[in-house]
């Protein structure tokens, strides 16, 4: 630029004659410039900013889906990223769904521990799989959890678990609310649990942590704009201690 006889606080105006480009021609230095600026049409008009687009206002959002890749939704987009969403419950869905948690496996795997016995002492190795939910601990508090959700099944692999949920708890129903919330909330608590375990050396019992599950789950529900009147959740506000046919 200060070979091509431009200051380094020059402006465009000053490369602009008579509505036209007029670029100096003492150096080959801003002939990349030039040329890259050619197509662009030379107006009278105020400067203004944009973003992408003519009249387009920046945002750090639009900036984002700038520069982020895209790809299709996953099944269980629904089950976690809902409306009605517990933010640390979600978080820690998302990480097991994506096989982000520390397992004891993993971790002995690269040598940070000696061993990768289960925390809930059932003598087996800890696991994603075994965390959600096939240890007799987690399965304890699982079934206790899909029965206040007026489900009786028998207890799936993780991957079977989140393939069901993602068909059975992704509508708008007052049901489908409940069992994505419980979801949520059965493998946060029981993550929090584990790792109360392995490093406060603090044991809660089961009950403890169904208790804990459903303190969360109806705290949501119950502040919610409404609470179902249809006779059918009836069973379902009185698991979850959750007023029924009642506005708020
Ligand atoms: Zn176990």
């Amino acid at each position: 630029m200060f070979e091509a006889g431009l200051s380094k606080h020059a402006r465009v105006k000053e490369v602009i004659r008579k509505g036209e480009w007029c670029w100096p021609q003492a150096s080959c230095d801003v002939v990349e410039l030039q040329q890259r600026v050619r197509s662009i049409p030379i107006s009278t008009a105020p400067d203004s900013i944009h973003w992408d687009k003519v009249g387009e206002v920046f945002s750090t959002a639009s900036a984002f889906h700038g520069i982020r890749q895209r790809f299709l939704s996953v099944d269980w987009h629904d089950i976690v990223w809902h409306s009605s969403r517990i933010p640390k419950h979600a978080f820690s869905l998302w990480l097991a769904l994506r096989g982000a948690h520390r397992t004891k496996d993993k971790l002995l795997a690269i040598g940070v521990v000696h061993s990768a016995d289960c925390a809930f002492l059932c003598g087996e190795t800890e696991t994603l799989q075994h965390l959600f939910f096939q240890c007799p601990f987690s399965s304890m508090v699982w079934r206790e959890v899909l029965l206040m959700c007026n489900i009786v099944r028998p207890l799936l692999s993780w991957a079977d678990e989140v393939l069901w949920m993602s068909t059975h708890a992704r509508g708008s129903a007052f049901h489908h609310n409940v069992r994505r919330l419980a979801f949520a909330a059965t493998v946060y608590h029981l993550w929090i649990e584990r790792n109360r375990r392995c490093f406060k050396n603090v044991f809660l019992p089961y009950q403890e942590i169904i208790r804990l599950v459903k303190q969360d789950v109806s705290g949501k529900l119950a502040s919610g704009k409404s609470y179902p009147s249809c006779e059918r959740y009836h069973s379902l506000c009185v698991n979850w201690g959750v007023p029924f046919g009642e506005v708020n």
